[in-house]
């Protein structure tokens, strides 16, 4: 009888209340009590990954080891369980459908008919019990996206009804729900929550826990409410009120003997308690005072009349754990790309000398471009640190290209659709094949390559090391040939793949910190274990900072 154990986490009440967070901090919690711990990110959406979509709409795509382009959360998970994922930690609507449908075309099915149920949600549990297989973990957390009610995640919920019934004791509910305090009244209210319950179990799902989030913690009343409403004992119902950083998290759940109460409905108890090097890491973000200030020059936060930082999580998180490793807490600005070119261009490239770092992030297509630049040249001029990540890293070789090496036309074929003089940055060969054909999805250069490091460079002495792996995502790279001319005027070619030749670090002399990397080292970095370019780089900023 296997003895892994399957929690699933559902949202009540409306998205955003944090389920990823939630789930990857119950996941931290029964790993610091000695378990090993895996956790899924279920979308109910119909793409089979996340590549296509547009971030404002999506948030951040993120990029796992071996290139699944997927959500944010399962960013969440690699910071918050320090454990790397894979494309099987990930299933969309579209992946499941997919594979029924593949699985039916070639007689998978032995000749009946396929139906939606039980057939989908038989393909989901299939597809748990895979990960669970390969990962050996204790326990496994699948986390529902979307809301209890919404026709689209319905599937899912009869996968999780379903493993329930053929596992009783292995499988666990826990619903996450957000209790509103309108202003008007003035008082925390339930009844959305109760509403919630009740439509899990129509689906057939009685929660065991119910996580409530707000922004005040449940008080004995609102708890013995919901505990009588709900058919929830007391002691699972958990505050989950606002915090100032989602780090915290956990350690508000142990509070709440989150931790023990899972482990009592299984029948386990913890192993050991280690939880000391992350505590310490909450008390180190609660007591910085000292600040460090971040421009990011971007185009993905402007939604509307809000400004969405969802587009770049990794990148700020990355900035983040750096900053605190050197107890400094960093003040990250949004600068959109538009302030840089045109009209009052020159008095916003001016203010950029009040930024101890800029950083150019992850980008497609033409809009902002020469904003970017510009900001870019700025930085190179002024000497100001300049961290440029993937399409960061194209646009500095761009204005390189452009204002030192006096190719006045250099530019990158993505931008420009007729034939330019100095595709300094051009599509890689294959990639023009794909496009052709309009095969989008899925198809960049994407996940982890390696990358070997010249010595006595930036690079080498942040990472103490020759050869290392990062992770990718895109379709354009710089033209080796004019990998000379660069060279010539001085820009230093600091790290190349080493089968293919492509270049991967850019640096250059003269200067405090300018580094560009065609990768994206955001997606590595932990809250205990930072990335050694943001260190870097962080640590310039804040020297930087003492000479203001
Ligand atoms: N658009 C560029 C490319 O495809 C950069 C991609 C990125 O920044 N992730 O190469």
């Amino acid at each position: 009888m296997t003895r892994q154990k399957y929690i699933f986490v559902a949202g009540g009440v409306m998205s955003g209340v944090g389920k990823g967070i939630a789930t990857a901090s119950i996941g931290k919690i029964l790993q610091s009590k000695g378990f090993k711990v895996t956790a899924i990110k279920i979308d109910p959406y119909i793409n089979v990954d996340a590549g296509t979509m547009n971030p404002i709409e999506h948030g951040e795509i993120f990029v796992t080891d071996d290139g699944t382009e997927c959500d944010q959360d399962l960013g969440n998970y690699e910071r918050f369980l320090d454990e790397t994922l894979t494309s099987d930690n990930y299933l969309t609507t579209g992946r499941v459908y997919q594979a029924v449908i593949n699985k039916e075309r070639k007689l998978g099915y032995h000749g009946r008919c396929v139906e939606v149920v039980p057939d989908i949600p038989n393909e989901v549990i299939t597809r748990i019990k895979k990960v669970a297989k390969k990962t050996k973990a204790d326990f496994i957390l699948i986390e529902i996206g979307g809301t209890v009610g919404e026709y689209q995640n319905s599937l899912f919920l009869e996968a999780a009804r379903m493993l329930k019934i053929s596992e009783p004791n292995n499988v666990l509910f826990i619903l996450i729900s957000y209790l509103p305090i309108p202003e008007n009244i003035g008082e925390m209210k339930t009844k959305p929550t109760q509403t919630s319950v009740r439509l899990l179990n129509e689906a057939g799902i009685q929660p065991d826990i119910i996580l409530g989030r707000s922004s005040l913690p449940l008080d004995a009343l609102r708890k013995k409410k919901l505990s009588i409403s709900c058919s929830v004992v007391k002691e699972n119902i958990i505050s989950a009120p606002d915090v100032k950083s989602i780090y915290e998290i956990p350690i508000n759940f142990e509070k709440e003997h989150l931790g023990n109460q899972i482990l009592k409905k299984f029948g386990l108890k913890a192993k050991t308690h280690q939880f000391k090097n992350w505590q310490n890491l909450v008390k180190t973000i609660k007591s910085n005072k000292k600040i460090v200030k971040i421009g990011i020059v971007g185009k993905y936060f402007e939604s509307g009349q809000f400004i969405l930082l969802d587009s770049y999580l990794s990148v700020i998180e990355a900035i983040k754990h750096a900053a605190w490793y050197f107890k400094f807490e960093p003040d990250i600005y949004w600068l959109s790309s538009a302030n840089y070119e045109g009209k009052n261009s020159i008095k916003c490239l001016k203010e950029l000398k009040n930024y101890d770092g800029i950083i150019v992030p992850g980008g497609f297509g033409p809009r902002g471009i020469n904003g970017k630049i510009n900001a870019i040249k700025f930085c190179r001029e002024n000497k100001i640190p300049y961290l440029g990540l993937c399409l960061g890293m194209q646009l500095a070789v761009i204005e390189f290209a452009r204002n030192v090496c006096h190719l006045k036309n250099a530019n990158s074929t993505e931008f420009v659709t007729k034939k330019i003089q100095y595709p300094i940055i051009d599509i890689m060969p294959e990639q023009k094949k794909l496009l052709r054909i309009k095969a989008y999805g899925g198809t960049m250069r994407l996940g982890a390559y390696s990358c070997q490091i010249s010595p006595n460079t930036i690079s080498a002495k942040a990472y103490n090391l020759l050869e290392v792996s990062e992770r990718h995502r895109h379709r354009y790279e710089l033209n080796n040939n004019f990998r000379e001319i660069l060279e010539q005027h001085n820009m230093v070619i600091a790290g190349i793949n080493p089968k293919s030749n492509l270049v991967e670090i850019i640096e250059l002399k003269n200067h405090p910190f300018f580094v560009g990397v065609q990768f994206h080292p955001e997606y590595k970095s932990r809250p205990l274990n930072p990335h050694p370019l943001f260190k870097e780089f962080i640590k310039s900023a804040i020297r930087k900072h003492h000479h203001n």
